[in-house]
């Protein structure tokens, strides 16, 4: 129930009152069917789930809490939108960022958009940017990588196999495992993690909130692969970046690492490393993993000492 004098869904527009005075922060994310997502892989509630979490985790990478969200759906005839809702609430739910309204029309095509609003506190830390990192900067990410596109692997690996339907992957893609990558331990499989990952993804919230009150001058949400990200966060802030390593998940191999896209963790940069590993401590996060350094060499990006391939936006739904 809205607080009194506010109104979410059913008026004209929304009226809410913001938790606290200051710069208010907006983000928007268009999900289109066979663009963005396959429909055969996962069920309608993850696609709702994941159309809210990401432009959450937007969010997550100024360190800012989202509030309030505007979805509005297009579907094709006999969808069952409730389907989605429950989704998008699970979403809402678990990001506390109430749906105060939105739209729905028919179209030929599944189409979701979601906008989010949130308040970033007169007098608190600024929000990051991607602008803000500057040389000798060390980086981290928020957790290891791959799993988003390794799962999706997996998923497709399932459906041209044709053993399995979309709500029972679970159980069966394990077969694949061993066929599909070799990186793989099969007396290991951590398929249903990997598979979660791609159809649930979470928004690192508590991550860069964290982040931002220990100092930290630059990050970026990991949407588009490391490489392409990290690309947009050293060309936002005029630096290069030297890597020493990058954390493939456990069954991601390292290219899905490198440039899967879809992780959702966070990169950073920052130029007090024993203060974001304390404050990430303090709030019982997992330990934030350090990758390398920015340089004064802006557009020169290397891996162990070798230039990274130009990578780039691989969303393959
Ligand atoms: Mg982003």
């Amino acid at each position: 129930m809205p607080p009194g004098g506010d109104i979410w869904i059913g008026d004209d527009a929304a009226v809410v009152t913001p938790a606290s005075t200051g710069r208010t922060v907006l983000a928007t994310d268009l999900l289109v069917a066979g663009v963005h997502f396959d429909e055969s892989l996962g069920t309608l509630e993850d696609v709702g789930y994941k159309a809210l979490m990401v432009t959450v985790s937007d969010f997550a990478a100024m360190g800012v809490r989202p509030s309030y969200a505007l979805v509005s759906i297009a579907a094709p005839p006999g969808t069952d939108v409730d389907r989605l809702g429950a989704g998008l609430a699970e979403a809402a739910g678990e990001t506390g960022c109430v749906i105060v309204g939105g739209d729905l029309a028919q179209s030929p095509v599944l189409v979701l958009s979601t906008a989010v609003f949130g308040v970033a506190e007169t007098g608190g830390v600024p929000p990051m940017l991607r602008s803000g990192a500057r040389p000798g900067d060390h980086l981290f990410v928020t957790g290891p990588l791959g799993r988003s596109a390794a799962g999706l692997r997996l998923l497709r690996a399932a459906a041209a196999n044709n053993k399995t339907t979309t709500n029972t992957t679970t159980t069966t893609t394990t077969t694949t495992t061993t066929t599909a990558s070799t990186s793989v331990d099969p007396s290991r499989p951590p398929v249903p993690d990997l598979v979660r990952a791609h159809r649930r993804p979470v928004a690192r919230l508590a991550e860069g909130e964290a982040a931002r009150r220990s100092g930290v001058g630059a990050a970026i949400d990991l949407s588009d692969g490391l490489v392409a990200d990290l690309r947009h966060l050293a060309e936002a802030s005029g630096v290069g970046a030297d890597l020493d390593t990058v954390p493939a998940a456990e069954g991601a191999t390292r290219d899905e690492a490198l440039s899967g896209g879809e992780d959702y963790e966070l990169l950073v940069a920052t130029g007090s490393p024993d203060a974001l590993v304390a404050t990430f401590r303090a709030a019982d996060l997992a330990a934030p993993l350090p990758i390398g350094r920015c340089t004064d060499r802006p557009g020169r990006l290397t891996l162990g000492g070798d230039p990274l391939p130009p990578g780039g936006w691989l969303h393959r739904f």
